[in-house]
């Protein structure tokens, strides 16, 4: 019944700025909604899905992402020659790149995403702070952007010792140093500041108090162009290494209710303050009291997306697209209901031990199925695995009528998974699931680092 009938009004052919799973999950939702779907690739992802899957694919240049998945003027020619009217970001990439949204919005592009005067303010963190602070939101005792090295003395003695030296444009992990005292503060300013320049492209830096053992527990915001803003409770994504998530579960096994309702209402005002449209999140850092402090906003999808949608039943990707369609958000705050646990293992190729990354062919896959198991990639068996790019393989994603049902599927699902060829996190994550902290919910942000991490 009215399968030819596209749900989307305004947009119709959507070109998908990324690679990986995230471009095969959005083709996905295109697809589901009646709109057509553009995929671009590099010289490198020739043997990728998710130029398969789309409806149309272009090369848009060389395997090192700065000549394509980063390349601006090539990936505005790929939508002007395919004649899309809309420009789907996912996550990494240009998906926080004020620049490039504001080029599409010239020239008339839909940007599945935000405004580029919103991305201005969360696509930077230390202006993000600022935002937080007009806004009421709490925030960390930190610092706006440093000027120079006796201006970071000064604050440093105030805030305290130890602190994080964050890059204003980091992200992925990367941008943060840990600061115990004021000379390592000496030695390490001007190279945190170079370093945020060569990666980033932006010296700017500043102070924030490191918070010892946190939890991190984000918020999931849905905000249409009217104003209508609504979360998805949250999502807790302590389990890091090198201040990188790896597991994620929701709901977090720390909240309660109070807490709950508190960080969502914050989280939705946060959202209004920079006028923000499309799918985001808010992110937290939780003391062991359960103090809460806001550090960063994601202007885009998240990675760990897929936790909130099958607990919730909201299909976040899809909102995306009708949100940017034009069309009014039609749940309400109300509607929303943790009805089930979900835990997201990322299938990573790296060791298992020392995380590096390894690349290589996949010789034999085995993909687990069943009752509340999901998996989202892109690979296949005998799929090259390019070296240019993330080390995400794949999203193993379970859920069940509460935690403890959804770590013994997790557990029987890992079992089933089979990935020769290359080294992966699965044994990892099998450990992760005997761990008396995670099994226990108390686990912080350090757990990884300090218990599971072997220098190599
Ligand atoms: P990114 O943009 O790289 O995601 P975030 O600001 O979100 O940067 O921080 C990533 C991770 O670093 C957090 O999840 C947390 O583990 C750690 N972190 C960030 N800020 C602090 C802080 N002030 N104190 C302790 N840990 C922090
Ligand atoms: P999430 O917040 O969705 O969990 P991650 O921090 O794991 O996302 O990052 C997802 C991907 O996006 C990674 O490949 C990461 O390197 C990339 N990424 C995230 N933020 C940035 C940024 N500011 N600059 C460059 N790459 C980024
Ligand atoms: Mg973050």
């Amino acid at each position: 019944m009215g399968e030819k009938i596209s749900q989307l009004r305004n947009i119709k052919r959507i070109l998908i700025a990324n690679r990986g799973e995230i471009a095969v999950r959005a083709i996905r939702s295109i697809r589901e909604l009646g709109g057509e779907s553009i995929a671009i690739y590099s010289e490198g992802d020739k043997n990728s899905i998710h130029k398969d899957l789309a409806d149309f694919s272009i090369c848009v240049g060389g395997a090192n992402p700065k000549e394509s998945y980063l390349n601006i003027p090539s990936i505005l020619s790929a939508v002007e020659v395919s004649l899309a009217d809309a420009v789907y970001p996912g996550y990494g990439f240009l998906a926080e790149n004020p620049t490039f949204v504001a080029l599409c919005e010239r020239s008339n592009i839909t940007f599945i995403g935000p405004s580029s005067k919103t991305l201005e303010i969360v696509g930077d963190k230390a202006k993000a702070r600022e935002a937080a602070i007009r806004a009421n939101v709490p925030v960390i005792p930190g610092s706006p952007p440093v000027k120079d090295l006796d201006d970071a003395i000064k604050i440093a003695r105030k805030i305290g010792y130890p602190l994080l030296i964050k890059a204003s444009a980091g992200g992925g992990g990367r941008g943060m140093r840990i600061v115990n005292n004021e000379k390592e503060l000496i030695k390490l300013l001007p190279i945190a500041e170079r370093e945020a320049e060569g990666n980033f492209g932006d010296p700017t830096v500043y102070l924030e108090k490191y918070i010892k053992n946190p939890k991190h527990i984000e918020i999931q915001i849905l905000a249409d162009k009217y104003g209508n803003v609504i979360h998805l409770g949250e999502r807790e994504c302590s389990i890091q290494r090198r201040h990188q998530k790896i597991i994620e579960e929701a709901p977090s096994p720390f909240l309660t209710d109070d807490i709950r309702e508190e960080m969502g209402k914050v989280a939705v005002r946060f959202a209004k303050e920079v006028d923000f449209v499309g799918a985001g999140t808010v992110e937290f850092i939780v003391d062991e009291n359960k103090n809460f402090y806001f550090i960063e906003m994601n202007g885009r999808i998240q990675v760990e997306h897929p936790i909130t949608e099958v607990i919730t039943g909201v299909d976040i990707v899809s909102w995306q697209l009708r949100i940017a369609d034009g069309q009014p958000l039609t749940i309400k705050q109300e509607d929303i209901k943790q009805k089930f646990h979900a835990i997201e293992f990322r299938i990573n190729s790296e060791d298992p031990e020392s995380f590096v990354p390894n690349v290589g062919k996949i010789e034999k896959l085995y993909i687990p199925g069943g009752f509340g198991v999901r998996v989202d990639t892109h690979i296949y068996q005998g799929y090259v695995i390019p070296a240019y790019y993330d080390s995400l393989l794949a999203k193993l994603i379970v859920f069940g009528k509460d935690r403890e049902e959804a770590i013994r599927r997790g557990r029987r699902a890992l079992k089933e998974l089979v990935i020769e060829g290359v080294k992966t996190l699965k044994d990892f994550h099998l450990k992760l699931l005997e761990d008396e902290e995670f099994l226990n919910g108390s686990y912080t942000t350090n757990l990884v680092d300090k218990k599971y991490l072997k220098e190599t």
